[in-house]
């Protein structure tokens, strides 16, 4: 370390600290990077590494960034998962002997973002913490360091619940003890965590003890106070608008699995991952960025207290019944700036004047908004109002002090309105008469001269001269004027009174400059005092906006009012699935029905590939949702339960290639349902088993259909495309078969996407073969080989193959009736219509699967004796 220069001794003692970041050193103008922070960024940013003698004889790799354009190479940095530490100089170079002092002044990281393009309007930007405890729970904190908002809970031993909220908050950093268990650490990484951070220090600290005490539990304060010093030691500033944490249980809230969220696509999509094609996406009507914010939780977190969604519903009814006040209402919305961000660039002290100003018209909205709901006499309506505080001492300082529209830098000056302040207003006095006085003198001198050209300017360097052309000189009178400055057609002079008004005019200047900075941090500090009160009224316009936004939705594309029933029934009539309604325009949808009632628990529905399955599946899925986050729901008149959770299993596009991971995937969620599922519970099965090969796949469909007729009782909509399954109805009391219909034009298929009674009579594979325009010749055959099949008593048979002319071979030849038919549909696994012949192994194993009793084994037996089997063959 000695043989560095004193400067790289200094850089080595602060990133020290700084091991997991990269280091920006402020030199002059830029900030500097060294060693391996110096040749990773030069590649994630594609600046050129030089480098530099450091007292070594090996030169030290290096890179920089303008400090004037650092904002953008930060933002790069930390999009990809990193933290950059900003280190400053802390004193003027100019002023002091030796080395400068250097401090880092803020740790940036993916969760501590306050502004710039990493921060979405509508999006929260969360940091979370999880604490293990020896007992095996867990606690989790979260924190938008934007907002101020803070929350905690306790989890059970069950990482997945965490690995969920994790995913729920959609949390980019995670803040957790050394110790933390590395496999767990993977975990998180693996669902999009872009950063894992350390922090020890779980104690209560003086500077935040007063936002933990409405925590009951010493876990809860654990948790909260490690994001809180996590928080306090990489942001080294105020965090006055950090808000009261406060504490939740994931059992308030309809409880959605990470894959269900994706399957049903709640807020983005699967494939894109966008927002586009959600159901966020279709609901968004939100005028605010805060209002945007709260529908995102809002879907996160469906509820299932009657009484609260039945009082969102009735607050969108008060609103769908009022046309022209909602209109006027989202009108005022527009001019709502971002509250609770503008709290939070206040408390973070890089608030400027514009945001001030923005602040003041977005306050004096309220009175309007708290009149417009007045308006409409009722009385829910009227306790909003209540609530709606203008915060007029804010309103009235900010319209005395800032001007209308200031500049965006804080040293210029012209941001304090003129009477706002005595001092001020003399500096500026000294200042405009000081002009005016110039100006004068410009008018006596042309006067006296005779010169018309003559000039009085100012320039930064000269400061204020008289401007006479080459010209004109001999008209001066000598001795008087004092030569500044010559130019090539020009000569500028000064004279002692223009000197002595140029002091005055300069030193008011630079007054005014200062004071109006001063009075502007001042202004800050007042403001900083309502920050509570903002935060307050943020909240509740957001939720106005939201509700307000719910029924613009409803209104637009025709949604109901949704009635709970407590006897577990569902009466959907007409729904629709409200995103593909919305993507395909409202006449070409098909609505359908939807009843499920304690007789009626499990439907079963068959009917051919694309026909419509999974989108009426979803569609219910989708609907309880609406309903329970307030929302009316796409459909003519609906009576649901209130769902306590949603499990899906719904196969995307790409799970088609079955495999071994996918087929994984699938039977992971599957036992997530069966494990988790109440009676009050819903889940969608979309064509479980299909991930393996006919068999097992058919044995484990039925086997889970009958756990969960049996044992679980949550309402269920499963979808297969084995017929063979329809027989069920027959045993299991409660389940019922309903079909997508489709009927044959002209030997073609034609998909009426209507849901009817009872199991498809019929597959349509052959026909969807014919529409992809398979040569004709197999199409023949395919019908030929079903026509064969339908045989009364051949049924289970397998069909003798074709003979190719010459290749034809024994084991094609040899006819088999031991084995139950094949899923007749064309896209199954044709190869099953071809009989191999059976190894004395492969023999052994079919022997087994005979020998099982599906009845009794569960899912995971079923597994672990198919991995057997596998190993076997
Ligand atoms: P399946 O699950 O039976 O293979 P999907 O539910 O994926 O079929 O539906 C296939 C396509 O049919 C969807 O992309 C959708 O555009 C259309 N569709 C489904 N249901 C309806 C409906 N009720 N009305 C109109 N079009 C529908």
């Amino acid at each position: 370390m000695a043989a560095y220069t004193p400067m790289m001794q200094q850089y080595l003692t602060v990133k020290a600290d700084y091991q997991d970041a990269f280091l920006f050193f402020r030199l002059g103008d830029f900030y500097e990077m060294f060693f391996d922070d110096a040749i990773k960024a030069s590649q994630e940013l594609e600046i050129t590494l030089t480098s530099r003698g450091g007292g070594l004889e090996e030169k030290i790799p290096m890179c920089g960034v303008p400090y004037h354009s650092a904002a953008n190479y930060i933002e790069q940095l930390i999009s990809k998962g990193y933290k950059v530490a900003i280190c400053e100089q802390m004193e003027d170079p100019k002023q002091t002997k030796g080395m400068v002092k250097r401090e880092v002044v803020q740790l940036i990281t993916p969760g501590t973002l306050m502004e710039g393009k990493g921060l979405t309007d509508k999006e929260n930007n969360y940091i979370a913490s999880i604490t293990a405890f020896e007992d095996q729970t867990f606690a989790v904190a979260y924190n938008d360091i934007s907002t101020g908002e803070s929350k905690v809970t306790l989890l059970s031993s069950n990482f997945d619940d965490v690995l969920n909220e994790l995913a729920v908050l959609g949390a980019k950093e995670v803040v957790v003890a050394s110790s933390f268990d590395g496999e767990l650490q993977k975990k998180m990484r693996e669902r999009d965590v872009l950063a894992i951070s350390f922090e020890d220090n779980s104690s209560i600290e003086m500077q935040f003890a007063h936002l933990l005490e409405e925590l009951n539990q010493e876990k809860l304060k654990q948790a909260a106070a490690r994001l809180f010093n996590y928080l306090y030691r990489s942001q080294k500033r105020s965090l006055d608008h950090l808000q009261p944490v406060t504490t939740y249980q994931i059992h308030q809230f309809m409880k959605i699995d990470y894959y269900s969220k994706r399957n049903l696509e709640l807020t983005e999509t699967i494939r894109s991952k966008g927002k586009k094609g959600s159901l966020l996406w279709l609901l968004d009507e939100t005028i605010t960025a805060m209002g945007g914010r709260m529908l995102k939780h809002w879907i996160d977190r469906p509820l299932i207290d009657q009484n609260e969604i039945e009082h969102r519903h009735n607050l969108v009814d008060v609103f769908m019944n009022h046309f022209f006040e909602r209109q006027e209402l989202r009108e005022k919305l527009k001019e709502v700036y971002d509250l609770e961000r503008l709290a939070g660039r206040v408390a973070f002290g890089n608030v400027n004047a514009r945001d001030l100003v923005q602040l003041k018209r977005s306050l004096m909205q309220v009175p309007f908004l708290k009149q417009i709901l007045l308006s409409m006499q009722n009385e829910e309506m009227n306790g909003i109002a209540e609530h709606l505080d203008p915060c007029e001492e804010v309103t009235d300082l900010l319209e005395q002090a800032i001007v209308e529209n200031p500049p965006l830098s804080l040293k210029e000056g012209n941001i304090i309105c003129d009477g706002y302040n005595e001092q001020l207003d003399q500096y500026r006095d000294a200042s405009r008469n000081g002009k005016t006085w110039i100006a004068q003198l410009e008018r006596e001198e042309r006067e006296k001269t005779g010169i018309k050209s003559l000039k009085i300017g100012y320039n930064r360097v000269f400061g204020y001269y008289i401007e006479v052309t080459r010209a004109n000189l001999h008209l001066l009178e000598e001795g008087r004027y004092e030569r500044k400055q010559t130019l090539t057609n020009a000569e500028r002079f000064i004279t002692p009174e223009l000197k002595e008004k140029e002091a005055l005019i300069l030193q008011a200047e630079e007054k005014i400059g200062e004071l109006e900075y001063d009075l502007f941090a001042e202004i800050r500090e007042i403001v900083k005092e309502y920050i509570p009160r903002l935060q307050a009224l943020a909240k509740t316009v957001s939720e106005l906006d939201v509700l307000q936004c719910f029924a613009q939705v409803s209104e637009n594309r025709r949604y109901v009012k949704p009635q709970f029933s407590n006897e577990r029934r569902v009466m959907i009539k007409d729904g629709r699935h409200p995103v593909v309604e919305k993507v395909l325009n409202s006449q070409e949808y098909v609505p359908n029905d939807c009843i499920m009632d304690p007789d009626r628990e499990i439907l079963l529905i068959t009917g051919p590939n694309m026909s419509g399955k999974s989108t009426f599946m979803r569609q219910i899925a989708l609907t309880s949702v609406l309903a329970q986050i307030g929302c009316y729901v796409p459909a003519t008149e609906a009576v649901l339960p209130i769902f306590d959770q949603v499990f899906t299993r719904i196969g995307a596009a790409d799970d088609l290639i079955s495999g071994q991971s996918t087929f994984m995937v699938e039977m992971l969620e599957a036992k997530n349902a069966i494990a988790n599922a109440t009676q009050n519970s819903l889940i969608l099965f979309d064509e479980i088993g299909r991930g393996t090969s006919t068999y097992d796949g058919m044995a484990l469909a039925q086997a889970i259909i009958e756990y969960i007729h049996n044992r679980i009782g949550a309402k269920t909509l499963f979808s297969t495309h084995y017929h063979e399954l329809t027989v069920l109805e027959e045993e299991l009391s409660k389940l019922k078969n309903i079909h997508v219909s489709a009927i044959e034009h002209n030997g073609k298929v034609v998909f009426l996407h209507k849901i009817k009674e009872g199991p498809a009579d019929k597959s349509y594979g052959i026909h969807v073969a014919q529409l992809a325009e398979l040569p004709k010749e197999l199409i023949d055959r395919a019908n030929e080989i079903l026509t064969a099949l339908e045989q009364p008593g051949v049924g289970v048979e397998i069909i003798p193959a074709v003979k190719e002319d010459k290749t034809a071979t024994a084991a094609e030849e040899q006819k088999s009736t031991e084995q139950p038919a094949a899923q007749l549909s064309f896209f199954d696994e044709p190869k099953e219509v071809k009989k191999a012949e059976l190894s004395s192994k492969e023999k052994k194993v079919l022997e087994k699967i005979r020998e099982l009793d599906l009845l009794d084994i569960t899912p995971l037996q079923a597994i672990n004796m198919l991995y057997e089997l596998q190993k076997k063959v």
